[in-house]
């Protein structure tokens, strides 16, 4: 029996802001330089004459760690889903709190109806003991 019509302002805020689609990623875009396999080329004694850079795209998918190349061009578009990403997240874990605090103050709610209740009798249920799940 509980009515969920009330959405704290903050939590619809939030909400609107985290259902916006657009393309993102997770991982990491990297540069490399490479030694190549000729005995007599000059990257094998100096690493500034190492070739590159190369760009390589590393994602954990499922428990392993994906890598591959991508061109330079490409680098820039991937930074930008990237980083939506990592602002996604953020916005996620933000909104996580808004809803706990929403949840708490239900929970105090049907608390304090519980109390009223029982007129007098009152269960001592301790303080929440902070936010300490994280999900991600
Ligand atoms: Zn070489």
């Amino acid at each position: 029996m509980t009515n969920h019509a009330a959405v704290p302002p903050q939590v619809a805020e939030l909400s609107a802001a985290l259902f916006q689609p657009r393309p993102m990623r997770r991982g990491t875009v990297n540069e490399r330089r490479m030694k190549c396999g000729q005995a007599n080329c000059a990257c094998q004694r100096d690493p500034k004459a190492r070739h590159g850079p190369y760009y390589m795209l590393t994602q954990a998918a499922g428990g392993k760690t994906r890598s591959r190349y991508v061109g330079a061009d490409q680098v820039p578009v991937l930074r930008r889903q990237i980083e939506a990403g990592r602002e996604f997240r953020q916005q996620v874990e933000v909104y996580w709190d808004a809803c706990e605090h929403w949840a708490d103050a239900e929970l105090e709610a049907a608390e304090a109806a519980e109390a009223a209740e029982k007129k007098g009798s009152r269960r001592a249920l301790g303080k929440r003991s902070g936010k300490s799940s994280r999900r991600s």
